[in-house]
């Protein structure tokens, strides 16, 4: 039977074989935040599309081409959230975050949708689990988050990690940077790919990010905003790598790390797999002090980072889980309301028990059983005292029902 419907371009189904790796991923994260005292923030899945287009950046791929945008009945513009920290931002400002201690550090674990070209680790429909210290321009909070993502990856077991690490400056500092790169490029315009020339004034930073080899050999010479910074920049970028130092964690300077959204400010970073292939990065953030004062807020300096929650199990490559039973309980016709009995009290004590619900012949539910790898089986049958059969050795015996849960027992 062939379905006219397929999940749509760019989305995926996560089946029960792949729940525990994502789970898995989930218990660790949940538990190194609450480690580090940052409180769980779950967000609307669309807002106001001005909101992004705001936070973002008008000149950035997410907004000029990404975001599923419609117009509800109301006639207002909403848009799937394409990304965590506008959003929570937006909800700091709304909650009056701002009276509480500074720092206030959230954390988030959930779905995000960017119409891009659907390819290996590259989704339209895509998990990502957030974190963000709001409140706070010490360097501290930026090395606190860059070793939180850090740990939990390497706790985690992700294979052939790599950190990079730059500084974009202030917006000030980065104006006169502005200049001279957009003169370096403008000197360089016949080498550069199409898409770049077209956004050298709007967003030249970007030349940095294209795949294009003319480009890439033309940007290999361009000046770059890490040697530029002023002293304040420096300084706090400088202080930042002391605590990374002193933390033992590697790390790669990489002038030319510019990430994709326009808030950011200060310390950028990436954490990336060498078993990615094209899509390598596995999360990254960095500073951005500016974006809660441009939302509306008070001005609140923060940092804070997103990691792709497939990119991360594509990385670990984990095997299919193998569905658990402690014990199947086979009835014969007339004990089968026995058996449901039976099977809701093992659950309660604990343990993973299963029933035949297809009304199979008892010989049936014994292949059924040994499908599910059943440890044991229980055999309730009219014609015999209850009875415990060991599905590994085979060995079979009599069975006081009283006493199942304890003879089953870890
Ligand atoms: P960004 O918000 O663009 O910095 O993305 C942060 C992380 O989210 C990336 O490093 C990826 O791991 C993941 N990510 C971003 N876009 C996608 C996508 N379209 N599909 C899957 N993962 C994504």
């Amino acid at each position: 039977m062939s379905s006219r419907f397929q999940a749509p371009r760019g989305t995926f189904d996560i089946l029960p074989g792949e729940a525990g790796a994502r789970a898995r991923v989930y218990e660790a994260a949940a538990s190194a935040f609450e480690r580090a005292s940052y409180g769980r923030i779950e967000t609307p899945i669309f807002e106001d599309t001005e909101l992004f287009s705001r936070g973002v950046g008008e000149s950035t791929d997410v907004v000029q081409k990404e975001m599923f945008t419609f117009i509800d009945q109301g006639d207002r513009s909403l848009t799937l959230r394409p990304e965590a920290t506008a959003a929570v931002c937006r909800a700091y400002i709304e909650h009056g975050m701002h009276r509480l201690p500074q720092p206030v550090k959230l954390w988030s674990w959930a779905p995000f949708w960017r119409h891009e070209r659907p390819q290996a680790g590259r989704f339209r429909q895509f998990h990502q689990l957030n974190a963000e210290a709001i409140g706070t321009d010490s360097p501290l909070a930026d090395a606190e988050l860059i070793l939180l993502l850090g740990d939990l990856l390497g706790g985690l077991g992700v294979p052939g990690l790599r950190l990079r690490l730059s500084s974009l400056g202030t917006p000030s500092s980065r104006a006169a940077y502005r200049e001279e790169l957009t003169a370096y490029l403008r000197a360089h315009e016949a080498e550069l790919a199409p898409e770049v020339r077209e956004r050298l004034a709007e967003n030249p930073l970007r030349a940095f990010d294209s795949k294009d080899p003319d480009t890439r050999a033309a940007m290999a010479e361009a000046p770059l905003m890490v040697d530029r910074l002023d002293a304040d920049d420096a300084e706090h970028f400088a202080e930042v790598r002391r605590l990374l130092d002193r933390s033992g964690i590697d790390y790669e300077l990489d002038g030319t790390l510019v990430r994709g959204l326009d808030y950011y400010t200060r310390t950028v970073f990436e954490f990336e797999s060498d078993r990615l292939g094209a899509q390598a990065a596995l999360g990254g953030g960095g500073r951005y002090d500016g974006l809660v004062e441009q939302l509306g807020g008070p001005s609140t300096p923060a940092c804070g980072w997103a990691a792709g929650i497939e990119r991360i199990l594509l990385a670990l490559d984990e095997e299919a889980d193998e569905p658990g039973v402690d014990v199947f309980v086979a009835a014969s016709e007339d004990q089968r309301e026995r058996a449901f009995a039976l099977v809701r009290e093992l659950r309660r004590a604990g343990l993973r028990a299963e029933l035949d619900l297809a009304e199979r012949s008892l010989k049936g539910q014994m292949k059924q059983a040994d499908r599910l790898g059943a440890r044991a089986a229980i055999v309730l049958d009219e014609q015999q005292p209850a009875q415990l059969r060991d599905m590994t050795s085979g060995e079979q015996r009599e069975l006081d029902l009283a006493r199942a849960v304890e003879e089953l027992g870890p």
